[in-house]
């Protein structure tokens, strides 16, 4: 029902509350929830309050008023006291409103922000109620976003609540049909939805606020498994996937007389897991995670090799031509031994050599292409690929693959690798279409990277120490950041930082590289670096990916606190990848927030990817995160938050599962309905599942 038909609403608050929060049904308004709840039972002292305090309610009355500043700093202040001390109370507006409506001497009831101000506390914008017994609220009441323009026209969080209340009274609750199957509300004891609604908006203890959230969360969560689930099975009745029955030479002599040392455990298993998806029948969809370092590279090639072995040729394709470049040198080294042709094609590769390639291509004589977009061009044609690799897929958009795919009427086996591991609740449902492999384990013989936090102040002891290191061989990297936003304010830093660095070490070379230099001079500067004719790089985080110069020991990170976690983890991957102790210095202005100290703290605490991941993702919601915003998951939940709702997300995952056992083509009375329901909630969203 039109939502200016509730009672309080009308025409005018109607407009307002659809153009400001989308609200234009009674049901749009039910599912509004609040963002927190705050307990209004019960009354504090004002000689209780200490500290910070949140949200408190206060009983007394107004001393006196009195006003102070000129114009747009006028404010109103009043001294309020309950008997057990006083208060501050100020206003920057309606001055003359309050002045109008509050008189001393009357009893209040206060609702507000105690703040430390000098000495006292103050409580800036209250809500305020002549105080009735009656007018005590009892149990939670809901707090909800409004916005500055609702608050501009009164339409405050008091108007909301007794808009919800209004809404509660009405036959719209008790009338929700139930979503769920019967079933499961028994068996996980789940609150009925109508009840969970009611809930939502005004528990009467904080237990039922508990169980009503989890019954909202656990809807939305299993629904989106559901959607998922049966995704899955639709693509795995449709997809059909060259078969690659064999294990053949190209493998077994790489396998046996090149590769220099034993895959660990972790390698072996994923080249175990693809070997079976690619001998299915189906066409291989796999998501392998690694750290940094893991040894990603030569999963990639042997899986490569094994399409070989089936008469196929591959593709790996990677974000940047630095890394393309990269992938290339190590790739060829690998494969000239047993005799595979390997080439690169980039942007920048001339006319000549891409006639060359296409045309080595489509005779078949060229096996393994590795690139950049560039080989998703039209006029890339493979003879007979069988492979897709894609390297750090989160700098890739969903549409970019399914380009690739369309290389063929069967659509080749994909291998999308990333080093930004997601947490397994995340990545079961952000890429609940494809299957993930991780490698867990580093090679043997790696040291730890040591991570330090430093601030300005000890910036020469950072100098000094680069230079130590500079001296027994190793190289450093400074790494700036730079954002679209301040580009050129971050760009004058990396600047000046670069001259700082060479008047700080002249006796050595110093390479700069940032992505707004021509691609030629970047490689020529990154070359530098990596043959060692440049000692320190600076740079932007172009370097964040996959660049390996095993001889760096020192990665410096100005601003760190300008970085996101992964980002940092990805950045401090560049080194600790030769034998030597590795440092990582995160260098921070002084002053920084509870949070943001937090955030680096992590860094100095731990060189797993996956906790620092876990981290970010609790910090910043998956939202995000590297890696989420182009798998094309809509993350429009309500509720259910996938950084804290693992548990859920995991029980939703099982109960969907074991649902569709029961009823597999949702063709029962109740799966039927729940197939409705699944409609509703993602044919508005658009349909991520075509595309992977
Ligand atoms: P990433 O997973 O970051 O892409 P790479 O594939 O670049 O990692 O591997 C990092 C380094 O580790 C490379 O120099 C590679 O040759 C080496 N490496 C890979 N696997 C092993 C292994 N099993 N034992 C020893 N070194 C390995
Ligand atoms: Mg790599």
């Amino acid at each position: 029902m039109d939502i200016q038909y509730l009672s309080g609403v009308g025409p005018k608050r109607a407009e307002l509350l659809r153009k400001e929060l989308g609200i234009a049904t009674f049901h749009d308004l039910l599912y509004y929830f609040p963002f927190r709840h705050i307990d209004r039972s019960t009354i504090h002292h004002i000689n209780e309050i200490s500290g910070d305090m949140p949200y408190i309610q206060l009983r007394g009355r107004f001393i006196n008023f009195t006003t102070a500043g000129e114009g747009a700093r006028r404010r109103l202040m009043a001294l309020f006291t309950d008997g057990t001390g006083t208060i501050e109370v100020v206003w920057f507006n309606r001055v003359r409103y309050i002045q109008d409506t509050y008189r001393p001497g009357v009893e209040y009831l206060l609702f507000g922000k105690p703040s430390p101000f000098q000495n006292h506390y103050s409580i800036i914008h209250p809500e305020i109620d002549v105080y009735k017994p009656e007018t005590v609220p009892q149990g939670l009441q809901g707090v909800y976003s409004l916005t500055e323009k609702l608050h501009n026209r009164q339409f405050t969080q008091r108007t909301m609540q007794k808009l919800v209340g209004n809404l509660l009274n009405t036959p719209v609750v008790q009338n929700v049909p139930e979503t769920l199957p019967r079933q499961l509300l028994a068996q996980r004891n789940l609150m009925p939805l109508s009840q969970a609604l009611l809930n939502m908006h005004r528990p009467t203890s904080v237990h039922d606020l508990q169980r009503a959230q989890f019954r909202m969360k656990y809807e939305e969560l299993f629904f989106l498994q559901l959607n998922i689930l049966k995704y899955i099975k639709g693509r795995e009745e449709r997809r059909v996937g060259f078969v690659f029955s064999r294990v053949g030479d190209y493998f077994n002599n790489f396998y046996n007389h090149v590769l220099a040392f034993p895959l660990t455990g972790a390698q072996k298993r994923v080249i175990r897991e693809m070997r079976h998806d690619m001998g299915s029948g189906r066409q291989m969809n796999r998501l392998l995670q690694g750290d940094v370092g893991s040894g990603k590279t030569i999963v990639a090639f042997m899986t490569a090799l094994i399409a070989l072995d089936n008469g196929y040729q591959a593709c790996i394709m990677a974000p940047t031509e630095i890394l393309a470049t990269q992938h290339l040198e190590s790739i060829s080294q690998m494969a000239a031994p047993i005799g595979v042709n390997v080439a690169l094609l980039t942007g920048s590769t001339r006319k000549k050599e891409r006639e060359r390639i296409h045309e080595q291509l489509q005779s078949g004589e060229l096996k393994i292409l590795i690139g950049t977009h560039a080989l998703i061009e039209d006029t890339v044609q493979f003879r007979n690929l069988g492979l897709a690799v894609i390297d750090e897929q989160h700098r890739f958009g969903v549409a970019q693959r399914a380009k690739l795919w369309r290389k063929n009427t069967t659509p080749p086996h994909v291998l999308v690798m990333t080093a930004t591991p997601i947490p397994r609740t995340l990545a079961m449902t952000v890429y609940g279409d494809l299957d993930v492999s991780v490698i867990d384990e580093l090679p043997p013989g790696r040291k730890p990277v040591t991570t330090l936090m430093r601030y300005e102040k000890d910036r020469e002891q950072m100098y000094r120490f680069v230079g130590q290191q500079l001296r027994l061989g190793r190289q450093a990297y400074i790494v700036y950041p730079l954002i679209e936003e301040s580009e050129k304010l971050d760009l004058r830093a990396l600047e000046e930082g670069y001259e700082i660095v060479k008047d700080t070490f002249p006796s050595y070379n110093v390479a700069m590289v940032h992505g707004r230099m021509k691609p030629a001079e970047k490689d020529h500067q990154m070359d530098l670096f990596v043959s060692h004719q440049a000692h320190i790089l600076v740079a932007t985080t172009v370097i964040e990916v996959g660049v390996n110069v095993p001889n760096a020991s020192v990665m410096v990170i100005e601003n760190a606190e300008r970085f996101g976690l992964s980002q940092l983890h990805q950045l401090r991957g560049r080194v600790g990848r030769g034998a030597d102790q590795s440092y990582c210095i995160l260098m921070t202005k002084y002053d920084l927030t509870h949070d943001t100290r937090h955030r680096l703290e992590v860094m100095t605490q731990t060189n797993d990817g996956f906790r620092v991941a876990e981290e970010d993702m609790h910090l910043r919601g998956p939202g995000d995160m590297d890696g989420t915003q182009q798998s094309g998951v809509a993350f429009n939940l309500r509720v259910a938050n996938l950084a804290q709702d693992g548990q859920i997300v995991q029980l939703t995952r099982d109960d969907a599962e074991a649902y569709l056992q029961q009823d597999p083509d949702l063709t029962t009375p109740e799966g039927k309905q729940l197939d409705q329901q699944l409609r509703q909630i993602f044919d508005k969203q658009q349909s991520w599942s075509e595309i992977s």
